[in-house]
């Protein structure tokens, strides 16, 4: 058989902004399939993913345990007050839970591309087994 073409792979370098990115919107797809509405409030509607801890932390930011869905009024809310969203997350994992998520958030560490890419591929199988 002729003329079979096969496509040469191309391997399309990402940037490192470009992990983030992908990472973020992976996040949100998968806090929003796993918690079906805000956690917050209950709406349905408008959903985003929200971070107890703030995004600033990368140590956090794609923690399943710092995100969840949460309504963009609850989730604009969230930023200057805390508190509604702190007290469900307390109420529901305990306040061990949220000291130990704290202390992570505190940490810092230095993530490399290739620790996004990691980060990437473990959260894509996540989402597999939730979608
Ligand atoms: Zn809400």
């Amino acid at each position: 058989m002729k003329g079979l073409a096969i496509p040469k792979l191309r391997k399309v370098r990402i940037t490192r902004k470009g992990w983030i990115r992908k990472l973020d919107k992976l996040v949100s797809e998968i806090v929003i399939l796993r918690d079906k509405r805000c956690v917050v409030c209950g709406t349905l509607h408008k959903l985003t993913c929200g971070h107890l801890f703030s995004r600033i932390a990368y140590n956090t930011r794609w923690n399943l345990t710092n995100c969840h869905a949460q309504c963009l009024s609850c989730n604009f809310r969230h930023e200057h007050d805390a508190f509604p969203y702190m007290e469900w997350f307390r109420k529901k994992f305990g306040q061990a839970a949220l000291n130990r998520l704290h202390r992570k958030y505190e940490t810092m560490s230095h993530f490399k591309d290739y620790d996004l890419e990691k980060e990437y591929k473990q959260l894509l199988r996540v989402k597999e087994r939730i979608a």
